[in-house]
């Protein structure tokens, strides 16, 4: 009774602790405060496989080399998840003729269309690497969810950027085709395409992707030169496993963590790397069109052992 009532309240108390509380709070490393340790990383949404590798690493640090208090629990902690996120990180290599072609998937509500509009504007910003920024075309290719194309219209008008569409029911690849022409006609830096996100099966969703990849190809060799799936974080787990479907039905190349904003359970990020091998590249923090960042690895664990 008693060992249940400990586990209930501790339980109770790593969900209304944050990580970096339940961190703060350590003064010896031993089970015990590993083990809330272990409830702090599944309530921050870590996911299970990937909190035991990194409560195993730490057990086995502490008797290897000593942690002796909550600061060096700390250390330890922040080391094991930027390892995590290290592993995946890579740089983006862009092609040396443009247009970089840009897929973005992901199942439907998790922010894709939004995301496609703020991208768009994000790419016209001066940056160190193109100082003049660089010019985008948008290719409204979720020809299946009614209102995607009217919403990624809005999104072309308020970032500025042209955009090719068909009518809704139409075919994802003719608008592709279309679109994938015009960028190289126009001589476009980057033409970013947003897919739809049904789910009907896995092998639909392959076919249709692996359809849209070939014409892309046809047009523009190497396209798409990114393939980005868009994740919703305040979906946890769940979300993982819909995003797995994608990563099995296309080559992604990196991940979109939105709605940031509307979770306090960053450990997904750490689930993402650790379960689906991919680094999130950008996180979306709102749904206005400045509301996306690149992603930065540590600045993130810091804040969320802060
Ligand atoms: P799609 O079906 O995947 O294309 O999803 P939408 O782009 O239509 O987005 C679904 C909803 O999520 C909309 O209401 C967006 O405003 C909202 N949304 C998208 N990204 C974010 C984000 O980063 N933060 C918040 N708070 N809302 C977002």
């Amino acid at each position: 009774f008693d060992r249940m009532k400990k586990a209930v309240t501790r339980t109770r108390d790593s969900f209304s602790q944050s990580l970096s509380a339940v961190v703060a709070l350590t003064r010896e490393v031993d089970d015990a405060s590993l083990d809330d340790l272990e409830l702090a990383l599944l309530a921050s949404d870590i996911g299970a496989p990937t909190t035991q590798e990194i409560i195993a690493r730490l057990r086995d640090r502490a008797l290897r080399q000593g942690i002796s208090d909550g600061a060096q629990l700390k250390q330890a902690l922040k080391s094991e998840i930027l390892r995590i996120l290290d592993a995946v990180a890579h740089p983006v290599a862009h092609p040396a003729t443009p247009p970089e072609v840009i897929m973005m998937v992901g199942v439907n509500g998790t922010g894709k269309t939004t995301t496609t509009g703020k991208l768009a504007a994000l790419f016209r910003k001066p940056t160190r690497e193109f100082p003049e920024g660089r010019s985008v075309l948008l290719c409204a290719a979720d020809t299946f969810r009614a209102a995607a194309i009217e919403q990624l219209e809005v999104w072309s008008q308020r970032s500025g950027v042209e955009l090719i569409k068909t009518k809704q029911g139409g075919d994802p690849s003719a608008a592709l085709f279309d679109a994938a022409t015009a960028a190289k006609a126009r001589g476009k830096d980057i033409l970013i395409v947003d897919t739809a996100g049904r789910l009907h099966t896995k092998s639909d969703l392959m076919k249709e992707l692996d359809k849209m990849v070939r014409t892309a190809n046809k047009i523009i060799p190497g396209a798409p030169h990114q393939t980005l799936l868009v994740i919703d974080a305040t979906t946890g787990q769940n979300g993982l496993q819909q995003a797995r479907l994608f990563t099995e039905a296309a080559k992604v190349s990196g991940i979109v963590l939105t709605k940031l904003d509307g979770t306090a359970k960053g450990g997904i990020v750490v689930a993402i790397a650790h379960e689906l091998g991919l680094p999130v590249l950008y996180a979306g923090v709102g749904e206005k069109i400045d509301d996306i960042l690149p992603f930065e690895p540590e600045a993130f664990v810091d804040s969320m052992l802060e």
